[in-house]
């Protein structure tokens, strides 16, 4: 409880579709589904129009000794949905009590036919099941369930392998009153998905020796897994089917247990027989669930839900590869139709210490980009809605590659003690972007600057540039005498890189002559600068930007190198924290610089600013000898010094200092090829963004 405390909650006040929006107005993408219960989208007209309807019939109505519509169109509905066979359903209101009902009801039928000692279950390894006390006696999740020890009851457990799972079940199979399982994925384990056949193996073997099989499918029901039950793909009707999460378009708590004609015949019997299943829930079956239910079931119909699960799990999968996977931290990705799950490692063989909770950080931090994620451990689960689109596909996976990517550079983390980046005031929303830093002037900050504002452009991405400060500027040539005003030409190649129509003394407010640090160069020239001038202007850049059109991101080149003083003793450095934006470091691709890229990354950690990468730039022509232009030897030296891979390496491009677009385009194109470019893209991309066409 004492991180929650300390955690500043975010509180959701509304949403759109499949997008969450915040009490101050931010938006997120769902990319939890609400803990995966979402399916066609908050807010969606057709399940609000159905509920408005029901509330004004009524409520809630018993369905103990009386029934009502709505519950019996559901059970009629889900029958017909089911795998065949399952003809009879019994409502609850949560995944746990489907549980409940499904162990009960099968340990009950046992006693029912006279089979007294099949009186235990048998589980897989790490299985979730539910939170109450029978469900946790089925799950076999430690840090969930061993304090619970004690109140629990024993059951048999089985590895995830179809072999030795027959081998326990024969060694047992007289005992069991069922097998329980999560059909083709275990959700709550980490997204691990089953052994291929495991499930089909189980139904014959429960079949064959008279133990019932529990198909617990709150996770992967209603459309998870690509088909609407995952039990199907196995082909495969359990004894007991449990739903929740989805059932309700993942707007109320309705569940249900189905069972066969033959389960339930075990129940006929007058009063005095002793054959009555005692159970049942206050709200079981609520007419105001089963409304949502039914609206949801009739939406798989209309939008055709399942019919457009194959492009977007195949863009996930295609995207999670490209993104993804190359990150060095990176160990498994597991998909299962939109059941996603990133395991982040130390090693492939090591996971990172628990204490540093990497998984729940990478978490928070891809809410930075509009976006939220729930971790399991140091997996990191996307599970969007059913009704997720391409775009927002896209933004799920450059958002989780930039968090991963801020939280472990190159797999090692980073700022582990140190307080949490600074946030901005509440009256200041926090800013998007990178900020753009040198090891050193003349590092090639301003090439790297453009050529990536020009690949952000040609990828549809609103970047709004800014250089709020530049020494060295020339007077304008145009007018002549001694107030003729100063041209900041890093600014002004900026703005044309970006395509940007804002005036170029609000990207660049202090154009300052003198070749020189700007707080020295500002001296010559009696003038002040501040770092909170900068930073008002970067923010009223960025507030114009977002005024008209779509949201943008900001690009805030800083002049000179990290430390270079912008104020009497307060840096480059000073101004990034500032800002709140994540830094990318330029370096120079020549001697020295593993030096300096490694003491400016000490730096940065030990002021606990996020970094977003690091690029080196060729900045003079390679001899005409070089049989090797030195990159890769100095990103190794980085990399095993720091722990932090550089990114890329911008070439030497002769045109570059001009500022007609050929070394525009050649160095985008440079860019455009680098293994980190989508990693610094990401940083780029407005949450939710609708990309320019
Ligand atoms: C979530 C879940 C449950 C529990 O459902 P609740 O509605 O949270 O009680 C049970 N089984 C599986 C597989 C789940 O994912």
């Amino acid at each position: 409880m004492r991180a929650w405390l300390e955690s500043e909650p975010l509180v959701i006040a509304r949403a759109e579709g499949n997008v969450l929006v915040g009490e101050d107005g931010r938006r997120y993408i769902d990319g939890a589904a609400s803990l995966w219960v979402n399916v066609h989208g908050h807010n969606h007209a057709h399940i609000n129009s159905a509920l408005r309807s029901q509330i004004d019939l009524i409520a809630h109505s018993t369905l103990l000794g009386l029934a009502s519509p709505p519950s019996i169109l559901l059970a009629e509905r889900l029958v017909q949905l089911a795998p065949p066979g399952l003809k009879r359903v019994f409502f609850s209101d949560s995944g746990s009590t489907a549980v409940e009902v499904a162990l009960k009801i099968s340990f009950q039928y046992q006693q029912l036919c006279g089979f007294s000692r099949r009186k235990r279950f048998l589980v897989l390894d790490q299985s979730y099941h539910g939170d109450t006390i029978g469900s946790v006696s089925l799950g076999a999740i430690d840090t969930f369930h061993q304090i619970f020890h004690p109140l629990l009851f024993s059951t048999v457990r089985s590895p995830a392998d179809t072999d030795e799972f027959e081998r326990i079940f024969l060694a047992h199979k007289d005992d069991l009153a069922a097998v329980v399982m999560e059909p083709l994925v275990q959700g709550a384990a980490g997204i691990r998905l089953m052994p291929p056949g495991l499930l089909a193996r189980a139904a014959e073997l429960c079949r064959a020796h008279g133990v019932l099989l529990i198909a617990d499918e709150v996770a992967t029901g209603f459309g998870r897994t690509g088909t609407l039950f995952a039990s199907t793909q196995e082909n495969v009707t359990p004894d007991l089917l449990c739903v929740a999460k989805g059932l309700s378009g993942g707007y109320l708590p309705v569940a249900a247990t189905l069972t066969t004609q033959a389960v339930f015949d075990r129940f006929l019997g007058a009063p005095n027989e002793r054959v009555t299943f005692f159970h049942g829930h206050s709200f079981g079956g609520n007419p105001l669930g089963c409304a949502a239910a039914l609206a949801s079931l009739e939406l798989f119909e209309r939008e055709r839900t399942i019919e457009q699960l194959p492009a977007k799990i195949e863009r996930f999968r295609a995207g999670l590869a490209r993104l993804i996977a190359p990150l060095p931290s990176v160990s498994a990705i597991r998909q299962r139709g939109l059941m996603i799950g990133v395991e982040l490692r130390a090693r492939p063989e090591q996971p990172f210490p628990p204490a540093l909770a990497i998984g729940a950080r990478v978490c928070a931090r891809v809410r930075a980009h509009g976006v939220i994620l729930r971790p399991l451990g140091d997996v990191v689960v996307i599970m969007p809605p059913l009704s997720i689109t391409p775009d927002e596909i896209d933004t799920i996976i450059t958002a989780t590659a930039a968090a991963i990517s801020e939280t472990l550079p190159s797999g090692v983390p980073i700022e582990v003690n140190a307080p949490a980046a600074p946030t901005a005031a509440p009256t200041n929303p926090p800013l998007r972007g990178l900020f753009v830093a040198g090891t050193d002037t003349g590092v090639g900050k301003t090439a790297l600057s453009r050529a990536l504002l020009r690949l952000a452009h040609a990828r549809g991405l609103r970047v709004t540039p800014a250089k709020p400060v530049e020494s060295g500027c020339l007077p304008d040539p145009s007018q002549s005498g001694p107030h003729a005003p100063l041209i900041p030409l890093d600014a002004r190649a900026l703005a044309q890189a970006a395509h940007s129509d804002l005036p170029l003394d609000a990207i660049c407010p202090f154009a300052l002559r003198a070749p020189l640090a700007p707080s020295l160069a500002a001296r010559r020239e009696g003038r002040t600068v501040t770092v909170s001038a900068l930073v008002d202007a970067c923010r009223a850049l960025h507030a114009r930007a977002n005024a008209h059109g779509a949201p943008a991101t900001l690009l805030v080149e800083s002049a000179g190198g990290l430390l270079s003083p912008i104020e009497p003793a307060v840096s480059n450095a000073d101004l990034a924290a500032q800002l709140g934006l994540p830094v990318l470091l330029v370096a120079r691709n020549a001697l020295g610089t593993i030096n300096h890229t490694a003491l400016a990354i000490a730096e940065l950690r030990r002021r606990a600013l996020p970094l977003a990468g690091v690029v080196l730039c060729q900045v003079q022509p390679m001899s005409a000898d070089a049989s090797d232009d030195g990159f890769a030897d100095h990103a190794r030296a980085i990399h095993e010094l720091t722990g932090v891979a550089p990114l890329g390496l911008l070439p030497f491009c002769p045109d570059a200092a001009t500022p007609g677009d050929a070394g525009h385009d050649a160095l985008a194109a440079a860019l455009a090829i680098q293994a980190g470019a989508s990693v610094l893209l990401g940083h780029l991309t407005a949450p939710a963004a609708t990309p320019q066409r």
